[in-house]
């Protein structure tokens, strides 16, 4: 049977410089644990081949199908700030790419499966619960409408993979609008490999700024696309309480879509200094830093354009940094508009910053939880509803009730009907999140028990995170003291 991706590879048509063409390395048995029907569709895939024998030994990358060009990406990147030269693809290769039904071209790519030449002394494999870990949050990101990497599929491998302990593999395939990291730039700058970066550029703005292609300076047009996408990015971050954990250069997507789901995490209580990743000592990528990271990694890829902006370097200078400068207010247009819709405010007014601000300052001091307390407030704000509601799973504390009076008088200047109000806050506020006591369990369950029932149910709860089901009240509940997740794991 011909195989039903419809492949065109364009990565795979730049200098070979780019990346290190490379066959997947076998696993033992594979075996599928889920495929998803809905994005294998968007994407032109037909999901009963993706669970085919066939279909299900190119999940495991026991068989390379036609079409397909198999490549591991060079990248580079600084990592917790420190650089490094050399990094790429070390357990992940691009198969190549499709066209999909929105016309957007995605990469479809195998993580975890086996060494690639830029593995250093990784093995190039996956262990199980980070792939359902990235399965569960990116389709959850995806859902909650955070642009993000998507899970096509997860097959078991059948081999062990050896961490601290032996366990169980698995492979994922991830797909995104590209893989081109602020890190892919940074390659080549570092290598004063001109001719790349012209490249490099061109190829960027054809597959996700084509708008850009005949501006005066293709180059300045790039980075201020990549600044507005990125603060678009992480403002969403934000709004939904969202730790990326790993904020290096090489993790941030010129896309703008989220990639990378190592130590991410989903705040339960608020507080800006949050932090989970285990090998986070210095707390740089806690809540609070991610817009100045973000600014940060753009100020990096700013630097590999110097030589494209301009031929005399004081003007080249000038532009980066003029764009550069913009992100801060980019950010903050972008948090404070959605932050506006999660308080149920349509236009922004004066004294809306300070009132987003001070409800954070309150649930932070009352330990609240971020998600049920924005989906409380969306309840009240339309007194009358005969929805059942989370009003059963958290109680709002004395302490904000001045805040509600004042945020009462603010949605009263808006003509707006609480009702309708009421169904735009529903899908600015999200019941259901990843949850991480509910994505650990499910981990450990399907690691430990071979039981992958609770992932499977997990997921089914996240793909309708805005529409509140009594009945699944255990899956919007923050945890109890005993199942609070207190550090994540790269788990690489
Ligand atoms: P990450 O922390 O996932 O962004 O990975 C950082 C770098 O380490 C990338 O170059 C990865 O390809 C590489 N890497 C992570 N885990 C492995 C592994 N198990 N084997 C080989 N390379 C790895
Ligand atoms: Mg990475």
């Amino acid at each position: 049977m011909p195989c039903p991706i419809p492949f065109d590879n364009s990565y795979a048509r730049l200098p070979a410089r780019f990346y290190a063409r490379q066959e997947p390395e076998p696993v033992s048995a594979p075996s599928l644990i889920k495929v998803n029907d809905r994005l294998a569709a968007e994407l032109g895939i037909d999901p009963g081949w993706l669970k085919s024998s066939e279909g299900i030994a190119t999940l495991a990358g026991n068989q390379v199908p036609d079409g397909a060009s198999p490549l591991s990406a060079a990248y580079a990147g600084h990592q917790f700030g420190g650089w490094n030269p050399q990094l790429g693809d070390g357990r992940a290769l691009l198969l190549g790419e499709v066209i999909a039904a929105n016309g957007i071209r995605y990469d479809i790519q195998l993580k975890g499966s086996g060494r690639t030449p830029w593995s250093r002394g990784g093995d190039g494999r996956a262990p199980l619960g980070p792939v359902l870990r990235e399965y569960l949050v990116s389709e959850a990101m995806a859902q909650l409408g955070a642009p993000t990497s998507r899970s096509l599929a997860a097959v078991s491998s059948g081999d062990q993979v050896y961490r601290e302990t032996a366990l169980p593999g698995a492979v994922l395939t991830r797909v995104a609008q590209s893989h081109i990291r602020i890190g892919t730039f940074q390659y080549f700058s570092a290598r004063g490999d001109r001719e790349a970066l012209e490249l490099l550029l061109q190829h960027v703005l054809e597959r996700h700024y084509p708008d850009s292609l005949e501006a005066d300076n293709p180059a300045l047009e790039l980075l201020r696309q990549a600044i507005n996408s990125q603060a678009r990015l992480v403002a969403r971050w934000q709004l939904l309480g969202f730790i990326h954990g790993v904020m290096n250069t090489d993790n941030m997507l010129l896309s703008g879509e989220t990639i990378d789901y190592g130590p991410c995490a989903f705040m339960d209580q608020f507080h800006p200094d949050t932090v989970f990743s285990s090998i986070d000592h210095a707390g740089r990528y806690a809540y609070r830093n991610q817009p100045s990271i973000a600014h940060w990694n753009l100020s990096c890829l700013a630097q590999c354009l110097l030589p494209l902006l301009d031929a005399d370097e004081k003007v080249a200078l000038d532009l980066a940094q003029t764009a550069i400068d913009a992100f801060p207010d980019r950010f903050l247009a972008a948090y404070l508009q959605g932050m506006n819709a999660k308080l149920g405010l349509g236009e922004q007014r004066d004294g809306d910053r300070e009132l987003g601000q001070e409800l954070l300052s309150i649930m932070a001091r009352q330990s609240m939880d971020f998600t049920l307390s924005f989906r409380r407030l969306a309840e009240l704000a339309s007194p009358d509803t005969d929805q059942a509601g989370v009003a059963g799973l958290i109680t709002l504390p004395d302490a904000l009730q001045p805040w509600l009076e004042t945020w009462r008088v603010r949605m009263a200047q808006e003509q707006l009907e609480p009702a309708r109000r009421q169904a735009e806050m529903f899908l600015a506020n999200p019941a259901f999140i990843p949850r991480n006591h509910l994505v650990e369990e499910a981990l450990a369950k399907a690691t430990d028990l071979q039981d992958l029932e609770p992932f499977h149910k997990l997921l089914s709860v996240l793909e309708n995170p805005f529409n509140y089901r009594p009945e699944l009240s255990d899956f919007a509940l923050p945890p109890r003291p005993e199942q609070v997740v207190r550090q994540t794991f790269c788990g690489t």
